[in-house]
């Protein structure tokens, strides 16, 4: 038994199905209406249709396809495998991924810089490790029945502890755990062995990262000690342990001094551009190199010849995609509406399985993908649409470096008092709740059976609503509630040049939640306004304030698929001074509050520790651009979704908002101690946690104000929710808005004096 490494291979394939299938069947199923055996059945043919697919796109090597399925997430299922967490049947997967009644579910938190989330492992100090190997066994011999001899997936030891955290109450770090944990991997090695299975693949991407729990040496020496174990023993299949998402540094040192059988290696374009001697690193590297060549990351057509000048430095090496193509849609097949020379610049996962295939193939037996790619390569680099003169002059006469808004915060915020409004004033994040009827609307007028006239009525009738409620409320800064939005980001992508929006590009974000990122192909503008008549109308109705509302350039640019062709900086400043304008045109038509969100501003943080500040100076830089030409007396608002802001915050101050609201409810203002040294702004904290339908008693809220004003004086406070309102139904935001003004009302009734609170 001894099987070789496949030549050509990729990380792993898109769960969701080409006609999200998954998607469905959980959400069937967690409905009641269907049931397990249907559950099963339907996701059994997803996984056998994918391995076909797969084989015709020509991985029919033994091995080749790898069986990286998970029904919720891949980090869960491992947990469960190898017995970090404890469950054994679907419903207990199912209920530590989303809880029940009873059990709230375990934490999710974003896969390393990806909009992926993983549930979180917790590791307790008297954790045992339970192999159970069932899951893995069965979907290997339900490929074996179907003529696959499939390599299953499991997220390695090291990675898997360094992603866990310490369950409540346990003093030990998870890493501490490696040993026992890595007699639980072995044991299902074990089984996997005497099942027949020649390959597995055990990801290690912590290896590419700076994480909070362990640094660069540690993780290192764990993978020695882990693998030493591992590959020391006799029954196992061969080890293929892949370091995707980036440049493993120590950690190949260790892999060299380990030999798995064989090892992935990141050689995206991406990745060697930040870590200059990679290539020729792994080129020494004394273990079967799987080069990582095509990007799993973007949706670029690959540039073959390119790629294939790299593969030649490694002799006998295989090829596989940089990461897994799970961030990636299924094909570009599905998409009938692109423009026609967009189309051919694309490649979705079925795309880069073939790139993969031809790339190790070689442009003299596959002259037709070379030249196609050629093709792409070319005519993206030559089109009107990748490089826009008017844009380019333009960005180009922006002061370099830091930008600063004048006058000073200090001087601004005075000339701010003529706004008018009141102590501790009461807004909401943006949006309302999204009613069924304006879904319907939606849908229909997507469908061409609701007039553009029809669907701007609903919108408009919504819209009076809202800010009917919240007059009613006795909110005192209003907000139009977005119901022209579909998505915070796509809305602005198809109003923006230089974007093109899919209509069957659906990227998994977690369990079944599918998102549809936008596509940024070219330099970017606004060709008219995009707010303007929504916040002008909204403010026609009422003679208090009512919020313009834009999302920043870093959560735009986070949550589309952005260029490989510049860098993120040169898209992030074109997106600044485009909605700069918006800026400008929100401010003519009397619109006096506007709010910028940056919930993702975290999100791209690099991996490693060395890049973050250049990543922090160009994000703030960003966003200062959209503010830089404001009036004084315009309030800037900012709004951010979490509360760990520890590797962050100077950035968060850096951004020079007039008002920062943040996310703050659930960690009961723990927050505001580091808040409070670094802010000089004004800033609200969130006293409504929208997460959950739960409505918060006025005393509760009237707490929370009380614990905020303990950091922040009176003058500097805002009193409003954690985040939008869109997930949320009507009843319980209404009273749980009610209770929030009463909260304000008490909090100011029992003496505001400085010196009592
Ligand atoms: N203004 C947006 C909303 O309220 C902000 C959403 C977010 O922060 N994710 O929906
Ligand atoms: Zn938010």
């Amino acid at each position: 038994m001894n099987a070789p490494f496949p030549h050509t291979t990729i990380e792993g394939y898109p769960r969701v199905g080409a006609n999200r299938e998954l998607k469905r069947a959980l959400e069937a199923f967690w409905a009641d209406k269907i049931d397990e055996e249907t559950f099963e059945s339907a996701t059994h043919s997803l996984r056998l249709d994918t391995y076909a697919r797969l084989h015709d796109l020509g991985l029919s090597e033994d091995y080749a396809i790898p069986a990286d399925v998970a029904y919720y997430d891949h980090v869960l299922e491992t947990a469960l495998t190898v017995g970090a967490v404890e469950g054994e049947t679907l419903a207990d997967e199912f209920r530590l991924a989303r809880g029940n009644a009873q059990a709230a579910p375990l934490e999710m938190t974003k896969w390393f810089d990806t909009n992926y989330h993983y549930i979180v492992p917790e590791i307790a100090d008297e954790q045992e490790f339970q192999a159970r190997p069932q899951r893995v066994l069965k979907l290997v011999e339900e490929a074996r029945q179907a003529g696959h001899k499939v390599r299953p997936v499991l997220v390695g030891p090291v990675t898997l502890l360094a992603l866990s955290k310490p369950a409540e109450g346990s003093h030990t770090q998870p890493l501490e755990h490696l040993g026992k944990l890595v007699d639980s991997y072995i044991e299902v090695l074990g089984y996997l062995h005497a099942a027949g299975v020649e390959w597995i693949q055990l990801n290690e991407p912590a290896l590419v990262a700076d994480l909070q729990a362990a640094d660069d040496a540690t993780l290192a020496d764990a993978l020695i000690q882990a693998y030493e174990r591992i590959l020391g023993t006799a029954k196992r299949p061969q080890i293929y342990l892949t370091t995707p998402y980036g440049a493993a540094r120590r950690g190949l040192d260790a892999i060299a001094k380990l030999r798995p059988e064989a090892v992935q290696v990141d050689l995206s374009v991406g990745t060697l551009a930040l870590e200059l001697d990679y290539l020729e690193r792994v080129a020494q590297l004394p273990v079967h190199v799987s080069a990582g060549l095509v990007d799993g990351r973007n949706v670029w057509a690959a540039n073959l010849r390119d790629l294939r000048a790299k593969l030649e430095q490694l002799p006998g090496a295989s090829v596989t995609t940089s990461v897994s193509l799970q961030h990636v849609p299924h094909t570009v097949v599905a998409e009938t509406t692109l423009p026609v020379d967009v189309a051919t610049w694309f490649s979705f996962a079925d795309e880069k399985v073939r790139e993969v295939v031809a790339l190790f193939a070689g442009p003299l037996d596959a002259p037709e993908a070379y030249a196609q790619a050629d093709r792409a390569v070319r005519t993206r680099a030559e089109s009107a649409r990748t490089h826009n003169r008017d844009v380019a002059k333009r960005t180009a006469g922006l002061p370099e470096g830091q930008v600063q808004r004048q006058p000073l915060f200090a001087e601004r915020i005075e000339e701010q008092k003529s706004l008018g409004l009141p102590q501790l004033p009461t807004t909401t994040i943006g949006s309302f709740p999204q009613t069924q009827e304006i879904r319907a609307a939606r849908a229909a007028h997507r469908k061409g059976e609701l007039s553009d006239a029809d669907y701007e009525k609903a919108l408009r009738k919504e819209v009076a609503q809202v800010i009917d409620l919240q007059e009613r409320l006795g909110l005192d800064v209003l907000v139009h509630g977005e119901p022209e939005r579909n998505d915070m980001v796509q809305y602005f992508a198809e109003l923006l040049d230089g974007f093109v929006v899919t209509e069957n590009g659906w990227v998994q974000s977690y369990g079944s939640r599918c998102t549809r990122p936008p596509i940024v192909v070219g330099d970017i503008s606004r060709p008219q306004p995009m707010t303007v008549e929504w916040a002008k109308y909204a403010q026609s109705l009422s003679a208090k304030h009512v919020k313009g509302m834009l999302t920043g350039p870093v959560t735009i640019l986070a949550w589309s698929f952005t260029r490989d062709d510049v860098h993120q900086s040169v898209s992030a400043d074109q997106l600044g001074v485009a909605l700069a304008d918006e800026v400008h045109d929100l401010e003519d038509a009397g619109i006096s509050i506007i709010q910028i969100d940056e919930p993702a501003l975290r999100e791209l943080l690099p991996l490693r520790q060395e890049e973050r500040q250049a990543y922090l100076d160009w994000a703030v830089r960003a966003f200062r651009l959209v503010a830089l030409e404001a009036q004084p007396t315009t309030q800037i608002h900012t709004h951010l979704c979490y509360s760990e802001f520890g590797q962050i915050i100077d950035a968060v101050a850096g951004l020079d908002a007039d008002v920062t609201s943040i996310e703050a409810a659930r960690s009961r203002m723990e927050l505001l101690q580091d808040i409070d040294e670094k802010f000089h702004s004004e800033i609200g904290p969130g006293i409504y946690d929208i997460h959950s339908p739960r409505i918060p008693s006025v005393a509760e809220m009237a707490e929370l104000i009380r614990a905020a004003l303990r950091h922040v004086p009176a003058e500097r406070l805002w009193i409003n929710p954690d985040c939008g309102l869109k997930t949320r139904g009507y009843a319980e935001t209404e009273a749980a808005l009610r209770n929030l003004v009463l909260a304000r009302e008490e909090v100011l009734a029992s003496a505001l004096e400085p010196q009592l609170v």
